[in-house]
């Protein structure tokens, strides 16, 4: 199966690109600011679970965006959503609502199984969604008491990620993306993943310290290289916030709307213990691929914090947005993709478990959110490898390759990556 092509970009470079894809890489690289370094291939149409480059090149895709993609790609149910609104009216301020955004609020609400009372933000992002869940913190922490003079604190987990602008930075765990931009949001603070004792410790502080508004995480921390923070630690999390008055919001951005095998990650047992949160934010696959994102805040009380005037934006609750989200929902459920995702979820790592590819460790994750621990460090080299052989992974972590296909992938395309991905060399160069 290994071409002598394949071999060589697998050492790193991209010696296989097409001419037409290299000529027009160069031009991508002289007029756009460097900060996704350059990308692996210009992409020209898709269909399904697959793509095709510029140069003719199919790939099967394992990656659907980041976990954006939950219907594939040219789903006639979107096309028709996305078209069908465009033609109708494509924008409106907020100073006016539209159909597709009360029932994409309403329908958010019911799938998370929120109480009466729960209410739902639009933004355009997962950044958006957890800086309006900052935000929300800020004002639940505004309420609290506090004889510190000290302003409430926002905890949030090693490794943990909450997107790029600067509130969602401040909670975002990565020293080296982080760093340089600080002095960031005051009063965040990290705890270590999975350490119960630390976490108490953490809420504990709140005489010295300032009080604890709210605590964010993910279930699944999916940038980190899709590691599962454990049931035990988020039962843990919800006493602690029970006991201070504070908030648990649980950022459902990469797990959310199906992904790992139900609407919404904390509705897992085995990822959540059980618990119900305060807030959750989306985003990535909510509308299918059509940029949105969000906060449900859960219960009358927490969805009180939030008064006319103290959030918004321009673009908020976009009428084409809503239309894509209502689309992907419905489609999910009319298709049985939350069932899909369980069943090739489990196909997939069950496959890669008994591959027999010397290179991997372990596969670990939940419905179609999974990664491949690697035995050593070359994961850019083998997802650049599965590449050059049709496939799209990604080497989110120098040990660990993640997968997170669209929710409509069949069995014969996850045997087709299995086919793939037990072939990748176990002697690539490290990262
Ligand atoms: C991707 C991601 C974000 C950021 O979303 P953007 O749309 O890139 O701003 C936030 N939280 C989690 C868990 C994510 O995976």
């Amino acid at each position: 199966m290994a071409s002598e092509n394949a071999q060589t970009a697998a050492q790193g470079g991209l010696e296989t690109l097409g001419a037409r894809d290299a000529a027009l890489l160069e031009s991508y690289s002289a007029v756009h600011m460097n900060v996704f370094g350059t990308p692996l291939r210009v992409m020209d149409h898709a269909k399904g679970a697959r793509i095709w480059d510029v140069d003719g090149n199919e790939y099967l895709d394992f990656l659907a965006g980041i976990a954006v993609n939950s219907l594939g790609y040219g789903h006639p149910a979107w096309i028709k959503a996305l078209t069908e609104q465009a033609s109708k009216v494509a924008h409106t301020s907020n100073y006016f609502a539209t159909v597709p955004q009360i029932t994409l609020a309403g329908k958010l609400i019911e799938k998370a199984g929120a109480p009466e009372g729960s209410l739902v933000y639009f933004g355009n992002s997962g950044a958006e969604g957890n800086e309006a869940a900052i935000k929300f913190a800020k004002l639940h922490g505004n309420t609290m008491e506090n004889n510190t003079g000290k302003p409430a604190r926002v905890l949030a987990l090693t490794h943990g990620f909450h997107g790029r602008t600067l509130g969602a930075l401040s909670v975002t765990w990565k020293p080296t993306i982080r760093e340089q931009f600080g002095p960031l949001v005051p009063g965040a603070e990290f705890v270590e993943s999975g350490n119960i004792d630390a976490l108490r410790a953490a809420f504990a502080a709140c005489d010295e310290r300032g009080p604890v508004a709210a605590i964010i995480m993910e279930l699944i921390q999916g940038e980190a290289g899709v590691l599962p923070v454990g049931p035990e630690f988020v039962r843990a999390a919800r006493q602690l916030c029970d006991e201070y008055g504070s908030m648990l919001i649980i950022d459902e951005v990469q797990t959310g709307i199906g992904r790992t095998g139900e609407w919404f990650a904390f509705q897992r047992e085995d990822l959540s213990g059980g618990v119900t949160p305060d807030a959750i934010t989306f985003a990535k696959g909510v509308a299918g691929g059509f940029p949105m994102g969000g906060l449900i805040t859960f219960g009358k009380r927490n969805s009180s914090l939030f008064t006319p005037g103290s959030h918004g934006s321009t673009f908020a609750g976009n009428p084409l947005g809503c239309a894509c989200g209502v689309a992907t929902l419905d489609t999910i459920e009319s298709e049985g993709l939350i069932a899909n995702a369980e069943e090739r979820g489990a196909q997939l790592r069950d496959a890669l478990e008994h591959c027999g590819n010397p290179l991997f460790a372990s596969v670990r994750g939940r419905g179609l959110l999974d990664a491949i621990v690697l035995k050593h460090p070359c994961a850019h080299a083998a997802a650049n490898w599965a590449l050059e052989h049709g496939l799209i992974v990604n080497p989110v972590a120098p040990g660990a390759l993640r997968m997170a296909p669209p929710l409509i992938i069949t069995a014969q395309d996850v045997d087709q990556a299995v086919e793939v991905l037990a072939a990748i060399p176990d002697d690539l160069p490290d990262d």
